[in-house]
């Protein structure tokens, strides 16, 4: 039987992240995954030249795990304008951060999304949370969209605030904590909104690239885990063992590998519509919004215009994200003709590459009961769990709840140092 120090079950980032920290300290680990490359729920395809996120999906310059980890340079980031156009009637209004974009702001002051009042409000908002003042107030476990309601007119929660944290909750019922929605809001304010030049999957990428070689095993699944023994028996047959095991999937698999320790969870779903056009219907890198309440499109962004690798030359590429619950989210019927209500006949000519309907997207007690330390990574002696269920359903989270995983199981081999067996 093969044996090691510590077995990482699961190369997303969470993996990554635990198998970086294992690294660091000189313990020796092997990590096996699934699939045919690492980062889990972030990953890029090449389609027809173009590269398509397997959902849209960003990077929050201020995560605070990912400025630690990540080198941002080389990921080559680009950024997002820092507000969006919200669909109103047959107009689109830029709504804009106040601190990233003060003169496009005053100009959002009349615009019919929200009121002058909304607009301070949501600019105070956003300035508490930078300076780290104006502590949430209001009932324990307030969801976001109570506190929105206490806070904001029915119009600027309706046309900027459901349909913008929809796209980022994947909920339109805003049911996350508020402490989230809070957390979420700092990070907004403090950094940008962006993604690597050459796609997401540059940030696993760049993880994995950093690990010992061969500590990376592609397509290996485990198909049972021996928590007593740390025995895992992989799909092939062959059996591991080692000191210590790190369950580092997504929630589903980690309750299939160790259903006694791992509670069952529900998901928040999302599709995925990526249009290749000739030409962007806007210039800017921006996100637009559906402040209308009607039809099934959530958010669309030009990701082609945010980072040019995106699309081939001569082309664009456009994302479109449904949401369940919007009338014809899963229709791409119904999703062409909004975007041709929305940017005209031009859009007939576009042309649908791919639709991802990605059923598992986030964890949904992470969004209710976020930890933002991460929970105690030990289940039992010798059995970690990282994942981003297991912290706040974010990239941030994932990292974060790995590294701690790594901790835990270095400061379990400190107090239980090994004798004799050569692992
Ligand atoms: C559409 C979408 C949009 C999102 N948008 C954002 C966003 O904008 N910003 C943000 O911060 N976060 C976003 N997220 C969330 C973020 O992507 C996740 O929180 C994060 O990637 C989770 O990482 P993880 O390592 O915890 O889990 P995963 O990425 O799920 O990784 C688990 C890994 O375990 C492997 N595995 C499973 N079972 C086995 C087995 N038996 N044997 C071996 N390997 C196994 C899987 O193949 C996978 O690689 C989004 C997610 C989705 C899906």
């Amino acid at each position: 039987m093969e044996r090691t120090e510590v077995i990482i079950i699961g190369a997303g980032l969470a993996g990554l992240c635990c198998a970086r920290r294992l690294a660091e300290s000189g313990v020796r680990f092997t990590l096996l995954e699934a699939s045919d490359a690492p980062g889990g729920r972030i990953r890029t395809d090449l389609v027809d030249g173009f590269r398509l996120d397997r959902g849209f999906q960003v990077l929050l310059t201020a995560y605070p795990e990912a400025r630690r980890v990540l080198d941002y340079e080389a990921l080559d980031l680009k950024p997002f304008y820092s507000g969006s156009l919200v669909r109103v009637g047959s107009q689109w209004l830029r709504m804009a951060d106040p601190w990233h974009h003060p003169l496009d702001a005053l100009r959002s002051f009349a615009h019919p999304v929200g009121s002058a009042w909304d607009k301070i409000q949501a600019g105070l908002l956003s300035l508490q949370r930078t300076v780290g003042c104006g502590a949430p107030t209001g009932p324990r476990g307030e969801s976001t969209l109570a506190f929105l309601q206490r806070r904001f007119s029915p119009s600027m929660l309706e046309r900027f605030f459901r349909p913008f944290m929809a796209g980022v909750l994947l909920d339109r019922d805003l049911g996350a904590d508020r402490r989230w929605f809070d957390s979420l809001y700092r990070l907004f304010a403090t950094g940008q909104t962006a993604v690597p030049a050459l796609g997401m999957e540059e940030i696993p990428r760049q993880l994995a690239a950093a690990l010992p070689r061969g500590s990376l095993r592609l397509q290996t699944r485990v198909a049972s885990l021996l928590a007593d023994t740390r025995q895992v028996r992989l799909a092939g047959g062959a059996t591991l063992q080692a000191r210590a095991v790190v369950l580092a999937t997504d929630a589903t698999a980690a309750l299939a590998l160790a259903s006694s320790l791992v509670p069952p969870m529900a998901f928040r779903e999302v599709r995925a519509w990526w249009w290749a056009a000739r030409a962007p219907s806007h210039p800017d890198p921006i996100l637009f919004l559906n402040g209308t309440g009607t039809g099934p499109i959530n958010n669309a962004a030009w990701l082609s215009t945010v980072s040019r690798a995106y699309a081939p030359p001569g082309q664009a590429l456009l994302n479109v994200t449904t949401l369940p619950g919007a009338p014809g989210w899963d229709d791409p019927a119904a999703v062409r003709r909004q975007l041709r209500d929305w940017f005209g006949p031009i859009s007939d000519d576009w042309r649908l590459l791919r639709e991802d309907w990605i059923r598992q997207a986030l964890p949904v007690p992470a969004q209710l009961q976020p930890r933002f330390e991460g929970r105690p990574a030990r289940l039992a002696p010798g059995l970690f769990l990282a994942g981003d269920h297991h912290a706040t359903p974010s990239i941030n989270g994932a990292m974060l709840s790995g590294r701690r995983a790594a901790e835990a199981v270095l400061q379990e081999f400190a107090a239980t140092p090994q004798t004799g067996e050569l692992w």
